[in-house]
């Protein structure tokens, strides 16, 4: 049946013009191999189960086998889990003492892991005895699994905390051969800069113990394979990345509800191609952004669906990790026996969870990351039969750019992994942690840490090192493991509480600028009000709340250079990078609703100041008059700046692993320091954590990334899918989209070398260029932001016109109307307001524009018709309303009309008959009563 969907896609209407992309994945065959010399009973196994081995599967085992430290990036579903254990298996039988360390990310994983591994101990007979070791392990089976498991599965957050108890885990370290990291794209940022040097205490205590494991990555495809392993571990990695694995061809749309103005939203097409894919039979998982749309969707699938197929509702439910467990297991046995034909879930179900393969997958917004993007798409595809795949988009730049770029997604990855060792709080609370665990010498401290001398000696100066015969140990009073926690820099940060539960802790910046007072939160897609705001205790309270406005905190930021570390000069262009710092003043908040500001709030809050790292370049003197010479509107110059710097961080995260929230940003038109008019990029958190630095590596592709999403939005000034930003502290102003187009174009053409209309020579010398004030003026900043866009200006025009405000809903429909001349809707509106306001002539204007759009709809034929008559043109109203009535013989409105022109011309015989035939119609028409009595008087 998935022919019936494609076919329906290609050639409906409804859904043809939505569809942005079609790639065709083809077919692959299975490429088998074999592990030579593999212990008896594990050979049995293979046999008993009927697998036959992957090619990739055996070249894992072979590495693994050398000693060599292996990352394996093949996709899901690829049986990367298989390519590991094996070997790890066959050294545990060869060994009776031999232990290894399995180490997930997530708890769901462990213990779905747990069940393969005893399976295979069972069916293998050899004894390793596997165990998850974790915070929900109970106390009395504890001292057990220390004593004799040989296989412990555990999380780095439990990792982090019992690495100090090491005395007690002396003969697991001390026959330790293999560490596992599943799943290690999760380690990135600031977690992944935490696990790094977690790994390293590990490394250390092994060594101690003697045992020098090797370790064995698996991660989804990364631009960066080589760096990130090296980052994270500390050592070097041989990669297995060609999939040997069968898999059917695969269809993947790309979905834009945005391709024209479209009328309906992601969500609710999301429903509809749900729904087309349930009524043809194809079990689907449709992935969507947040609990309460998978709730909203699963809903009204089932109420399209009762009308016509009420066999198919009961085969259609949510899924989300607030249910209960005995819930979820059944809806995972629905989907597997093929009870269930349609769930809908949010990512809750991208990692581990067993629930099969199914036909289809329909990803509802792009989610973040390539990573994820293929790990759901993976959950397409049973063996080697035919499935599909469909993304569709949001109205943001990212979701927009994949649409109109569907190569990026489909060609190579290039998505890197940044693990920064660089950052001195989170060096700096891990040495503690290590100097508790055993000393350290200076040997051991160059040799896992290559940290900074300084802050060893910052340390030793607080007073929480002490110089031993041994080496340095810690001799504060709390145990350091539980002061630093892996997700986050620094110890200071504030406890959001919901019903006096915790529900998530978020640093300083992030509290100021989203969670003040009044703040509106959203958490897992709800939504949430700011109750109070404790600073001195740096506890927030909120109470859940469904409202449809949110707010925006806006900040003046300053940005200074402490340090320049690096220069990179790329072409013609230059960027820098270094520590800045950054001084942040959140001044008031506003509460918005579709753009309009509907109250201002002022905001107590400090300054915000941190040190962080970020890059920047300047503009040149010559390209910066080009500029002003050819885009002369007052702000524009400012404007191109502040697009820039916002389209710059709307596409950051396509390259370097983050959320847009991770970075910040400003743009000037003066720094002192450069003495140009410049751009910062700067990581959002105290010291750094890589992204920036990374950046620069990659910024020719960001630049024409960037330049290519803003130059293909079809918007005229600037919307949320280019150069808005939703988190802008400048209200999004200035903005000037021509001229950010422009200035992204020099730019690269800069770092291609490549000629402008200027001579590039003069260009880098020309001397600074000085417009505004001297004093810093601070244009960018990030903050919060509605936008503006046909859809949303006709629901506001909407509201007003029905709130009696016409004046204002007039102006939203002119602007509908700048932005898209074909809009039916507002040429309507239009009509219907001048009418009000008694300029018959522009009414008759906008009802024809109307009808040359859609020359069917009757309704404008009417108020065409009443604006002739008002207007005097009765022949007009007279023709207008025959022409209607021959489409609907059955309207009392047109007959009446009608009449009215007919009698205002003075044909009052026809016009008696016209009234009678609206009466017979609609006996209840009172104008036409009311006129028919007159007449007959
Ligand atoms: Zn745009
Ligand atoms: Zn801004």
């Amino acid at each position: 049946m998935l022919k019936n969907v494609l076919e329906t896609l290609e050639k409906n209407r409804i859904f043809r013009r939505k569809v942005e992309h079609i790639e065709t994945l083809n077919p692959r065959k299975a490429e088998y191999g074999e592990v030579e010399d593999l212990p008896e009973p594990i050979q049995k196994y293979l046999a008993d189960s009927r697998i036959r081995l992957y090619q990739h599967q055996v070249l894992a085992t072979q590495r693994i086998r050398e000693g060599e430290n292996v990352l394996i990036t093949t996709p899901t579903a690829s049986g990367k889990t298989l390519a590991f254990n094996l070997a790890i298996i066959e050294a545990l039988s060869r060994d009776e003492e031999a232990t290894a360390l399995y180490i997930y990310p997530a708890k769901a994983l462990a213990n779905d892991q747990l069940s393969v591994l005893k399976h295979l101990e069972s069916s293998c007979t050899i004894d390793f005895k596997p165990n998850i070791y974790d915070g929900d392990t109970p106390r009395d089976i504890r001292p057990w699994i220390k004593e004799n498991s040989r296989l412990i599965l555990t999380n780095p957050y439990m990792l982090h905390l019992i690495l100090g108890w090491h005395h007690q885990w002396a003969r697991f370290y001390r026959n330790l051969k293999y560490v596992v990291i599943d799943e290690a794209h999760h380690y990135r940022g600031v977690f992944g800069s935490n696990v790094a040097f977690l790994i390293r205490r590990l490394r250390r205590i092994c060594n101690h113990y003697g045992s020098y494991p090797q370790f064995i990555l698996s991660s989804a495809t990364l631009a960066n394979p080589d760096e990130f392993s090296r980052n994270l571990v500390g050592m070097d990695f041989q990669e297995v990345n060609q999939d040997t694995s069968p898999s059917g061809k695969k269809h993947f749309i790309l979905y834009n509800p945005f391709a024209k103005w479209g009328d309906l939203s992601t969500h609710q097409e999301t429903s509809n191609l749900f729904q087309l894919m349930v009524l043809n039979d194809m079990q689907t998982l449709c992935f969507t952004i947040s609990r309460k749309m998978a709730e909203l969707i699963a809903m009204w699938a089932k109420k399209e669906l009762n009308q016509h197929n009420p066999e198919l509702v009961d085969r259609i439910t949510a899924y989300r990790s607030g249910y209960l467990a005995s819930e979820r297991r059944k809806i995972e046995t629905g989907l597997k026996t093929g009870k269930l034909v349609g769930v809908t879930c949010t990512n809750a179900l991208e990692l581990g969870v067993d629930i099969g393969s199914l036909d289809g997958v329909i990803i509802s917004g792009y989610p973040g990351t390539m990573i994820s993007t293929w790990q759901q798409a993976g959950r397409a595809g049973r063996g080697e039969n035919e499935s599909l795949i469909i993304m569709v988009a949001f109205e943001n730049a990212l979701d927009q750019y994949l649409m109109k770029h569907p190569e990026f997604l489909f060609h190579k990855s290039h998505e890197n992994a940044v693990i920064d060792l660089h950052n001195k709080k989170i060096t700096n609370g891990h040495l503690l942690c290590a100097t508790k665990e055993l000393p350290l010498t200076l040997d051991d401290f160059q040799r896992y840490f290559d940290a900074d001398f300084d802050s060893l000696e910052g340390l030793r100066q607080e007073g929480l090192l002490k110089e031993t015969d041994n080496g340095l140990t810690y001799v504060g009073r709390k145990d350091p493991a539980f002061s630093i926690s892996l997700d986050q820099i620094s110890s200071d940060h504030f406890k959001v509480f919901h019903d006096k539960r915790l529900m998530e802790t978020m640093d300083r910046q992030h509290a100021y600028s989203e969670a003040h007072e009044g703040a509106v939160l959203i958490n897992q897609g709800e939504t949430y009000i700011v109750d109070s705001f404790n600073l001195p205790q740096r506890s927030i309270n909120v109470k859940k709340m469904d409202v449809d406005y949110h707010t925006q905190a806006l900040k003046n930021v300053d940005v200074s250079i402490v340090k320049e570390l690096d220069k990179r000069k790329i072409g013609n262009f230059e960027v820098y990078f270094g520590e800045v710092k950054v001084t942040q003043d959140f001044y008031k908040y506003k509460t918005m609703i579709y753009g309009k500001t509907l109250s201002t709030h002022n905001l107590e809050l400090p300054p915000l100041k941190y040190h962080t790292r970020g890059l920047w370049f300047t503009i040149p003197g010559m390209v910066a008059d080009s500029l002003e010479n050819i885009f002369t509107k007052k702000d524009a110059y400012a404007g191109s700046l502040h697009g820039a710097e916002h389209a710059l961080i709307s596409m950051f995260p396509l390259l370097v692993l983050c959320d847009r929230f991770d970075i910040g940003g400003l743009s000037t038109n003066y720094h002192p320091e450069t003495g140009k008019a410049t751009i910062f990029i700067y990581d959002a958190y105290e010291g750094g954590i890589g992204l920036s630095e990374k950046a620069v590596e990659v910024m020719e592709k960001l630049v024409e990334v960037t330049r290519d999403m803003v130059k293909s939005c079809q918007c005229s000034k600037g919307c949320p899918t280019c150069i808005y930003s939703p988190k802008c502290g400048n209200d999004n102003k200035p903005l000037h989209k021509n001229g950010t187009i422009f200035l992204l174009d020099a730019i690269l053409k800069m770092i291609k070398c490549e000629k402008m209309d200027l001579p590039t020579e003069s260009i880098l010398e020309h001397p600074p260029h000085i417009t505004g004030p001297v004093k810093t003026q601070a244009i960018g900043g990030e903050g919060y932001q509605e936008f503006e866009n046909p859809r949303n200006l006709t629901k506001k025009g909407e509201s007003f016109y029905f709130n009696g405000n016409h004046q204002e809903a007039l102006k939203c429909f002119q602007k509908v109307i700048e932005m898209d001349e074909n809009n039916l809707t507002a040429w309507k509106y239009r009509g219907m307001i001048l009418e009000h306001q008694d300029d018959h002539q522009g009414a008759i204007e906008s009802f024809k524009k109307a009808l040359e759009i859609h020359k069917e709809d009757d309704e404008t034929f009417y108020y065409l018709a009443v604006s002739h008559y008002n207007n005097g043109d009765l022949d007009e109203c007279k023709n207008t309303s025959k022409k209607l009535i021959k489409r609907r013989k059955d309207w009392d409105d047109a007959w009446c009309i009608l009449a009215m022109s007919l009698q205002a011309l003075g044909d009052e015989e026809e016009a008696v008959k016209a009234y009678q035939k609206a009466l017979s119609i609609n006996p209840l028409n009172e104008d036409a009563a009311d006129n028919l009595n007159e007449l007959l008087d």
